[in-house]
C-alpha cells in the first residue's frame, strides 16, 4: 500500500503530488504548508484543519444529483435538505456550513433544546428546520416561538405523548403552530452498523395503529393542515441501497393512505439521513452512487404516488456524514518512534561477550541484500534465546542491552534493503519487527470513534510520499490508557517512515474526521479539542480563519469547576515570584506536548 488508499476515500479532495498531501482545490497547497503556518504561531499539539470549500461541494452535490433526477422523471416534488446539527454543532463548522447552504435554502435539524436554539438562532429563514427526538413541553414550546419568529419550521413527534402536548401549548399559548411530521416505526430495517435506528424493534418512530390515532387526534383538534410530512431514518452510514427501497416503499404506501384519508397538506416524505462515506484504505464499503441513491427515490415515490392516485411528496434528507465527514483532517505530530531508543551510539560491547552476542555483531556487520531476510530471522530467533538466558541469570543488563540494540539495528538495515516486492514476505514478520509510533493527540478525545466502535479513519502521512514507507506501524497516543493505541494488524497494514526526529518532523493526518468526532471525544486525562483553524482560499491564496488554540490547562480546569482563583493562591505559597511567573506561563499553555527535544538539542 503506497498510496495509503487515497483512491478509496478521498473523493478527489486531496492528492499526492511530489510526495506531499495537497489540498486538490485553487492553489493545491500541500497540507504540510498550512501546519507549519500554524506551529508558526506557537500552537503545538494536535491540529483539526477545516475545509468550508469541501462542505460546500457536498452541499451542491447533494442537491444538483437530486435536482438532476427529479428532472429527468419529470418528478412534481421538490428536493430539500437539512443538516442534522448533532453530526457537527460547533460554530466554525456551523457558521460556513448556513452560508455555503443559502443559496440552496439547505437547513438544520435539531435533535435536543441547545441545538433548537442554535437552529431558530442562525438558520436561514426560508429554509426549513426539522426537530428529533425525544422532546419535552420546553423544546416543544421552543418550536412554537421559532415558528413566531417566522421560521419554517416541521417537530416530527415521536409518541402520541408529543401530540398531546403540541395540542395543549397551541391552546395555552396561542402562538401560531409549527408543521408536525410522524415518525414511522417501519417494519423494514437499514444496513451497516447503525441499522438499529429503523426496523421494527428501534428506539424511535409511530407503530401503524399510532399513526391512525395520531391522525385521529390531529384532526378532532382541528390541526389537519400543520400536518405535513412522513420521517423516517433507517440508520447511519448505509452500506447497501436495497434496505432504503424496502423503506421508500414502505413510507411512501403510509403517505399516500394518509392522504386518501384527508390529511391534504401532507407534501414531504423526510427519508433521514444514511448516506455513507469512504472510511477505510482497503476496501469500499459503499456499495452505490449518490446518483443511483437519488434516481431510486424519486423512482420509488413516484411509483406509489401514481399507484395510489396523490400528489408526489417533496423529498427531505438529513444526511450529515455525507456533508461533513471529508471536510476536516486531523493533523498529529510524531513525537517519537521508539525503536529510536536502539540507536548505535548506545551499543557499549564488552572485551569479551556472550556468544550469541558476537554471533548478533556479525550478522549485523555482514548482512547484505541478499542474506537480509535470513539475517533478520535468525537475529528475532537469537534475541528470544538471549531474553530467556537473562532470565535465568546467565546474561547481565549490559548484554540486554546490546542485544536489544543490535536486534533493532538488523531489523533495520533488513527493511531499508527489502524491495517493494517483499512486501508480502515482510508481512510474515510484522508482529515482530512493528515501530511504535508516539502521536500528540488523544484518541479519546479525537477519533472517539475508533474507540468506541472500532470506526477506521484513513491515515496517511502529510510528507515523504514519494519514498517506500518501510516500518510495520502501531500508533500511540499520549493518554496514560492502553486503549490509546491503534495496534499493528497484519489484515491491514499500515506502514510508516522510517524517520530521524533529531533531524526532521513527521506529521501524520487522519482523513474524514468531520462527522460526530467533534462532540462526541472526550477529555480522558484532561486532553481538550485540538487547535483547530478553517481553511479557506481568498481567490488562489490560503487564508487561516478562525484560529482556536486548544484550551488552555486554566481553563480546563475552571470548566471541570475547580476555583481557578484558589489554584493560583495556593500554588503562590513558598514560591519566590521568578518561579511563580514560570509556574503561571504554564497554566496558560494548553494541556498537549510542547517539547520533544531533550535539553541538550
Ligand atoms: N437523521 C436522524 C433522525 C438520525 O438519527 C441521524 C443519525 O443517526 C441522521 C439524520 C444523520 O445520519 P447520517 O449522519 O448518517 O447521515
Amino acid at each position: 500500500l503506497n498510496n495509503y488508499g487515497i483512491d478509496i476515500w478521498s473523493d478527489d479532495n486531496f492528492v499526492i503530488e511530489k510526495g506531499l498531501a495537497k489540498v486538490n482545490f485553487k492553489s493545491k497547497p500541500s497540507l504540510i504548508s498550512i501546519v507549519k503556518e500554524v506551529r508558526e504561531q506557537d500552537f503545538k499539539g494536535p491540529l483539526l484543519l477545516r475545509f468550508p470549500h469541501i462542505t460546500k461541494k457536498q452541499i451542491t452535490t447533494l442537491y444538483d444529483t437530486f435536482n438532476t433526477s427529479i428532472d429527468e422523471y419529470n418528478y412534481n416534488g421538490t428536493f430539500n435538505a437539512v443538516f442534522p446539527l448533532k453530526v457537527n454543532q460547533l460554530p466554525t463548522f456551523i457558521h460556513p456550513l448556513i452560508q455555503n447552504g443559502k443559496e440552496y435554502n439547505y437547513g438544520l435539524e435539531a435533535g435536543s433544546k441547545a441545538e433548537l436554539v442554535i437552529a431558530m438562532t442562525y438558520n436561514n429563514l426560508n429554509s426549513p428546520i426539522t426537530v428529533n427526538g425525544f422532546k419535552d413541553k420546553e423544546m416543544i414550546h421552543l418550536a412554537f416561538i421559532a415558528r413566531s419568529k417566522g421560521h419554517n419550521i416541521t417537530l416530527i413527534i415521536e409518541g402520541i405523548n408529543e401530540l398531546e402536548t403540541i395540542i395543549g401549548i397551541q391552546e395555552e399559548t396561542h402562538l401560531p403552530c409549527p408543521n408536525i411530521g410522524l415518525r414511522v416505526r417501519l417494519h423494514s430495517g437499514g444496513s451497516g452498523i447503525w441499522a438499529k435506528s429503523g426496523g421494527i424493534n428501534s428506539k424511535f418512530g409511530l407503530t401503524s395503529t399510532e399513526i391512525l390515532e395520531a391522525y385521529e387526534m390531529i384532526k378532532e383538534n382541528e390541526m389537519i393542515e400543520y400536518l405535513t410530512m412522513i420521517h423516517f431514518h433507517i440508520g447511519s452510514a448505509m452500506n447497501s441501497i436495497k434496505p432504503l427501497k424496502k423503506a421508500l416503499r414502505e413510507s411512501g404506501h403510509i403517505y399516500a393512505e394518509l392522504k386518501n384519508l384527508g390529511a391534504e397538506n401532507l407534501n414531504a416524505i423526510n427519508i433521514g439521513g444514511g448516506l455513507a462515506v469512504e472510511y477505510s484504505a482497503y476496501e469500499r464499503n459503499r456499495f452505490y452512487s449518490l446518483r443511483e441513491f437519488a434516481s431510486d427515490v424519486i423512482f420509488t415515490l413516484r411509483d406509489i404516488a401514481k399507484q395510489k392516485g396523490v400528489d408526489e411528496p417533496n423529498i427531505f434528507t438529513e444526511s450529515g456524514r455525507f456533508i461533513s465527514a471529508a471536510s476536516t483532517v486531523l493533523v498529529t505530530p510524531v513525537l517519537e518512534l521508539f525503536s529510536s531508543e536502539y540507536d548505535l551510539e548506545h551499543l557499549k560491547l564488552k572485551e569479551s561477550n556472550p556468544p550469541l552476542i558476537e554471533e548478533l555483531n556479525l550478522l549485523f556487520k555482514d548482512m547484505v541484500k541478499k542474506t537480509s531476510y535470513e539475517y533478520m530471522h535468525d537475529a528475532i530467533d537469537h534475541m528470544e534465546s538471549l531474553l530467556t538466558l537473562f532470565d535465568l541469570g546467565y546474561i547481565d543488563l549490559q548484554d540486554r542491552s546490546n542485544a536489544e540494540i543490535l536486534t533493532h539495528q538488523i531489523i533495520k538495515k533488513a527493511i531499508s534493503q527489502l524491495e517493494v516486492e517483499d512486501y508480502e514476505e515482510l508481512k510474515r514478520l510484522d508482529e515482530n519487527i512493528q515501530e511504535k509510533y508516539l502521536l500528540n493527540f488523544s484518541m479519546f478525545q479525537s477519533l472517539p470513534d475508533y474507540w468506541g466502535i472500532d470506526q477506521e479513519f484513513p491515515i496517511m502521512p502529510l510528507t515523504h510520499l514519494n519514498k517506500k514507507p518501510t516500518r510495520s506501524a502501531s500508533l500511540w497516543d499520549i493518554t496514560c490508557d492502553s486503549d490509546g493505541e491503534l495496534p499493528f494488524d497484519s489484515k491491514k497494514a499500515l506502514y510508516l517512515h522510517d524517520i530521524d526526529l533529531n533531524k526532521e518532523e513527521y506529521f501524520l493526518g487522519f482523513f474524514n474526521v468531520g462527522a460526530y468526532q467533534d462532540t462526541l471525544g472526550m477529555k480522558h486525562n484532561l486532553f481538550s479539542h485540538p487547535t483547530e483553524v478553517n481553511v479557506v482560499f481568498k481567490d488562489e491564496e490560503v487564508v487561516l480563519e478562525k484560529v482556536i488554540e486548544s484550551q488552555t490547562i486554566i481553563d480546563i480546569l475552571e470548566d471541570i469547576d475547580y476555583d481557578t482563583s484558589d489554584i493560583k493562591n495556593r500554588l503562590k505559597e513558598n514560591l519566590d515570584i521568578n518561579t511563580y511567573k514560570i509556574l503561571e506561563k504554564y497554566l496558560n499553555e494548553n494541556n498537549y506536548l510542547k517539547t520533544i527535544w531533550s535539553y541538550n538539542d
